[in-house]
C-alpha cells in the first residue's frame, strides 16, 4: 500500500505534464489546482483500500469530472414533457425567436434605455412598452415592473395606504411561492376589508362595508382553484358602477392576464386585459409570463392620473424592470400587434397545437422507443395550461405512456440526465406530452429516454 501511495504524483509534477495544460487552459491555475488535490486525495483514499495507483491519465479524467460539475451552472435547460404550459418552476413561459433576440440586442451593447435620442437628454425607461401595452388594451398609460406580485404590491402602497381596500372573501388567493393577498395588502399598509363568505358575495356586501376610510373595490382572479357549485361573485361592471357613485377606485388584479380569448381554443374564457380596461377598471394588473407569453414583468395599466402617481413613487425604483425584459416585451406584445401571437409565441403555438399533430408526434416517438425495448403506448391524456391561469381547465392531447416497473425511477433518471427530462406520471406509467416539447428537442428527448432506459444495474 505505501509503495501504491509512493508512486502517486505531486500536484507540482502534474502541473508539468502537458495534458494538464488544457486543465490550466480552461478552468486557471487555481480551479485547476483544486480539482487535481481533489482526484490525488479520492486515489489516496482507494489506496488505502486496496486499489492500485492510477496513472495520470485516470487522475486528470477524475479532475475534469470533479471541475465539471463545480462550473456547471445551476440554472440549466430542460425538457418539459410535463403537458403543462406554463409551469411556474420550469421558468413559465418560453420565449418566442423574436422576443429572445430583442433581448439579447439589448444585453449586447448600450441601449436608450433612458435616453431621448430626440430631445438628446434622459428619458424614461418607462415608455418602451406603454404605446404598445395602450394600444392593444385601450388603457390610458401603462406601467411594467418586475413581477405582478411588485405591481400588486406597487398600486395597494401607492393608492390606498392607510386607508381600506374592499375585496370578496372568495378572492382571498394564495399562489405558489407564498404570496397571498392578505398579506401583500398588509404589506402595503391597506387596510383589508373582506365581504361576503367563500363561495357567494354580493353587490351589496360591498355596499355595506363602504365607509369613509374605503379607497378602492379590488377584484383578484382566482389563479389556481375554481370554485363550483352554489357560488356567486359581483361582475367588475357592477363593481365598477358602484365605485363610480362613491368615487372609489376599481383595482383588477387578473393574474395571467391574456390579450387573445382563451375560449377560441376551447378554453373557459379567461377574463382579457382589453375587457377590464373597457368596463372601466381604474388599474389593472397582469403577469408578463403567464398566458401573455413573455418574461417576466409585471404589467400595469390604468388612468393616465393613477399611473402618473404610480411612477412618482419610490417603490416603483424597487420595483424597476431591467432593460431586456423592456425590449423583450415589446417584441411580445409586437407578435399581438401585427395579428401573429398565435404563430409566434411558444405559449399560443402550444395551446392552439392541434390533437392529430401531437398524434403524430406521439406516435412517431413510440416507434423509436418501442425499438429501444420497452412498451411505449400512445393514449389520449389531458395537457394543463398552468401558471395560476384557467384552473381546472385541460386541453386534450396524446401521450406517450411508457410501462416501466418502476416509473417513478425511470422519472428520476430522467431528470438527473442532461438535457434533464420532466415527465409526469399517471396510473403507474411514464407519460411523455408532446405538447410542451419543441420540435428541436425531440431527438434529445428520445435519446434522453432512451440513455435513462439503459443506465445502470438497477431494474425500472
Ligand atoms: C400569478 C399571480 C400573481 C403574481 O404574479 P407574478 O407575476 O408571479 O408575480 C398575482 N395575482 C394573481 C391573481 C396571480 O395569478
Amino acid at each position: 500500500m505505501h509503495d501504491e501511495l509512493r508512486k502517486l504524483p505531486s500536484v507540482d509534477r502534474l502541473l508539468q505534464e502537458s495534458a494538464i495544460r488544457h486543465l490550466v487552459q480552461e478552468y486557471g491555475h487555481e480551479l485547476a489546482v483544486e480539482g487535481l488535490r481533489y482526484a490525488l486525495d479520492a486515489a489516496r483514499d482507494r489506496i488505502r483500500g486496496g486499489a492500485p495507483c492510477p496513472s495520470s491519465d485516470e487522475i486528470v479524467s477524475e479532475a475534469v469530472s470533479y471541475l465539471n460539475l463545480l462550473t456547471r451552472p445551476t440554472l440549466r435547460p430542460v425538457i418539459n414533457a410535463s403537458g403543462v404550459i406554463i409551469h411556474t418552476n420550469l421558468g413559465r413561459a418560453p420565449l418566442s425567436e423574436e422576443t429572445r433576440a430583442a433581448m439579447i440586442a439589448a444585453a449586447r451593447g448600450y441601449t436608450n434605455l433612458e435616453y431621448d435620442l430626440e430631445a438628446g437628454q434622459r428619458g424614461s425607461r418607462y415608455v418602451h412598452a406603454e404605446q404598445l401595452l395602450c394600444r392593444l388594451t385601450g388603457a390610458e398609460a401603462a406601467l411594467v415592473v418586475n413581477n405582478n406580485a411588485g405591481a400588486v404590491l406597487l398600486v395597494l402602497t401607492a393608492l390606498a395606504q392607510g386607508r381600506e381596500v374592499i375585496i370578496s372573501r372568495s378572492q382571498l388567493i394564495e399562489i405558489g411561492g407564498g404570496f397571498r393577498i392578505p398579506d401583500v395588502m398588509r404589506q402595503s399598509g391597506a387596510r383589508l376589508v373582506e365581504v361576503g363568505t367563500t363561495n357567494r358575495t354580493h353587490l351589496r356586501d360591498y355596499e355595506e362595508a363602504l365607509g369613509p376610510e374605503t379607497a378602492a373595490l379590488m377584484r383578484a382572479h382566482h389563479s389556481n382553484f375554481r370554485i363550483i357549485g352554489f357560488t356567486a361573485e359581483v361582475p367588475l361592471e357592477d363593481l365598477v358602477a358602484l365605485a363610480g357613485e362613491h368615487g372609489l377606485l376599481v383595482f383588477d388584479d387578473l393574474g395571467s392576464g391574456t390579450l387573445l380569448d382563451t375560449a377560441a381554443f376551447g378554453l373557459a374564457h379567461e377574463p382579457t386585459m382589453q375587457e377590464s380596461v373597457a368596463v372601466g377598471a381604474d388599474i389593472v394588473s397582469c403577469s408578463g409570463d403567464k398566458l401573455l407569453g413573455g418574461p417576466q414583468a409585471g404589467i400595469i395599466l390604468g388612468r393616465a392620473k393613477l399611473i402618473a402617481r404610480l411612477r412618482r413613487h419610490p417603490l416603483t425604483r424597487a420595483l424597476r424592470v431591467d432593460k431586456t425584459t423592456l425590449a423583450g416585451l415589446q417584441a411580445t406584445l409586437l407578435h399581438y400587434l401585427k395579428g401573429e401571437a398565435v404563430d409566434k409565441i411558444p405559449v399560443w403555438r402550444m395551446i392552439a397545437a392541434r390533437p392529430d399533430t401531437l398524434k403524430q408526434r406521439a406516435d412517431r416517438w413510440a416507434q423509436a422507443l418501442s425499438q429501444a425495448g420497452v412498451r411505449a403506448l400512445v393514449i389520449e391524456g389531458r395537457s394543463t395550461v398552468g401558471g395560476g391561469s384557467l384552473p381546472g381547465e385541460t386541453l386534450p392531447t396524446w401521450l406517450v405512456a411508457l410501462e416501466v416497473d418502476s416509473p417513478d425511477a425511470l422519472a428520476a433518471r430522467l431528470r438527473a440526465g442532461e438535457p434533464p427530462v420532466i415527465a409526469r406520471i399517471e396510473n403507474d406509467r411514464l407519460c411523455l406530452d408532446p405538447r410542451t416539447v419543441f420540435k428541436r428537442e425531440e431527438e434529445v428527448l428520445l435519446q434522453a429516454v432512451q440513455a435513462a432506459l439503459r443506465s445502470g444495474d438497477s431494474h425500472l
